[in-house]
């Protein structure tokens, strides 16, 4: 396996940055996660261009031209043979005197890794997960996709200290924010869609993006809008959305099913859609 650090192509096991990088010191980076699906890179530019937004919030530029960031993905996914994986690309404000403000000149540094990862297939039985709802206790900006994921990861393993397969967190009024690495959605027994509208209280997922138009024109009923832990219980059908997991229902949350306990019909057909999306 090869890693990107900084300009060179390295075995991924001696891949390193600097002790005082800003990314290990602060998470004071941003990243991005893209899927590779038989060779073809999903929603490459949404994804660059959602790096760029979250690198502008914290005043950060692009390290480099969009073509050159092209170019070493694609190299990433020769290099490590990727038919079909994850290509994972992180920048940070790069390495200074260990102290808070952010340095006036610096350096990034920019990492890449990449991945295998099955074929997203909703031909064979699509993957249900249980969920376990935790209060969200991120931070104010989680529409910028940074490292500073202990939050989430602390929220993950909660869920999975108790038998879960992921966390879903609730905000202060008891609306459902999203999973610790997805999009949350339900769909309620009246069949319409209902996922959260992208505000600084979740990352707008690209694949929840893509699956909102993919659902629009086929001419389902979709309101970005939050709902609650009850209001999911009561709910047909409920799932989650990534770029890494692209599709998987949740059929279960806290002690109880999610409709039937089954993963639903709903479901099933916008993962399909996904699915032929990703065949291009
Ligand atoms: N929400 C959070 C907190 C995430 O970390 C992610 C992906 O990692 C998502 C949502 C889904 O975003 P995307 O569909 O762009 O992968």
């Amino acid at each position: 396996r090869y890693a990107y650090v900084n300009g060179s192509y390295i075995h991924h096991e001696e891949a390193s940055v600097h002790i005082e990088d800003r990314g290990f010191q602060f998470g004071d980076s941003i990243y991005e996660v893209v899927y590779l699906h038989k060779g073809r890179l999903i929603d490459q530019d949404p994804h660059l261009d959602r790096m760029e937004r979250s690198l502008g919030e914290i005043g950060m530029e692009m390290p480099m031209s969009r073509a050159a960031m092209k170019l070493i993905i694609q190299e990433m996914v020769r290099k490590n043979r990727l038919k079909t994986g994850l290509v994972y690309i992180q920048v940070t404000r790069g390495s200074s005197t260990r102290d808070f403000p952010f340095p006036k000149t610096y350096r990034p540094t920019v990492v890449m890794t990449a991945r295998r990862m099955p074929v997203f297939d909703p031909k064979k039985a699509l993957k249900a997960i249980k969920v376990k709802s935790v209060e969200d206790i991120r931070w104010g900006r989680c529409d910028i996709k940074t490292t500073q994921l202990l939050a989430a990861a602390f929220s993950k393993q909660i869920a999975l200290d108790d038998g879960f397969d992921d966390a879903w967190m609730v905000d202060q009024e008891g609306f459902v924010t999203e999973g610790t690495s997805n999009n949350a959605w339900i769909v309620t027994k009246e069949g319409k869609l209902k996922t959260r509208k992208a505000d600084h209280d979740i990352l707008n997922g690209i694949t929840r993006q893509c699956i909102i138009r993919l659902a629009k024109n086929k001419g389902m009923e979709i309101s970005e809008e939050a709902f609650t832990i009850e209001e999911a219980l009561n709910a047909k059908e409920a799932f989650v959305t990534s770029a890494s997991a692209c599709l998987k229902p949740v059929t279960q949350i806290n002690d109880q099913t999610v409709g039937n306990g089954e993963v639903g019909l709903i479901s099933s057909e916008i993962a399909q859609l996904y699915a032929d999306f990703l065949e291009g």
